[in-house]
């Protein structure tokens, strides 16, 4: 058996976007402190809920401090798993079956601006994202069948 190591995973909760409270952004420590932590993705909260509930990893008690620290802006908070190695963590937080993290980028009707995001939402869930500019995207993540995993919502008359 492999030896087991403790890997600090970082959230951190984005400013809101327009009435809706931000994503929280997933960091992982990959080197002790060394190079700056790898950024997983952003996760929206019922896609966080899912990984943080799904081994029983965290107590009543710890579930209720992390959601207590991500509920206002910017707020953030360090957590530490147990994983047989870093590959297998990364792959359990982006491949989460039913929110798993997947590139979006969309294209701001406002600046034309390119945003680019790793967005983990469950599927039929919407995300709201901001660009430089303030202009409010909003996107539903489709059934991970599809080829365009993340559609944009339909635009009447668009
Ligand atoms: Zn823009």
């Amino acid at each position: 058996m492999r030896a087991q190591q403790i890997l600090a995973l970082k959230l951190r909760r984005l400013p809101a976007v327009g009435e809706t409270p931000g994503l929280i952004i997933l960091t992982v420590d990959v080197s002790q402190g060394v190079e700056p932590p790898r950024q997983v993705g952003a996760l929206t909260d019922v896609a966080l809920r899912g990984r943080l509930g799904h081994y029983d990893l965290h107590s009543a008690n710890e579930l209720a401090a992390i959601r207590k620290a991500l509920q206002p802006e910017r707020g953030q908070i360090t957590i530490h798993e147990t994983w047989s190695g870093l590959g297998s963590c990364l792959r359990f937080w982006h491949d989460f079956v039913g929110s798993q993290i997947r590139p979006v980028e969309w294209i701001c009707e406002g600046c034309a601006a390119v945003n680019r995001q790793n967005v983990g939402s469950s599927v039929g869930e919407t995300s709201s994202h901001s660009c430089k500019c303030g202009r409010i995207e909003r996107i539903t993540a489709s059934s991970p069948l599809t080829l365009n995993s993340l559609a944009r919502p339909v635009v009447e008359g668009g």
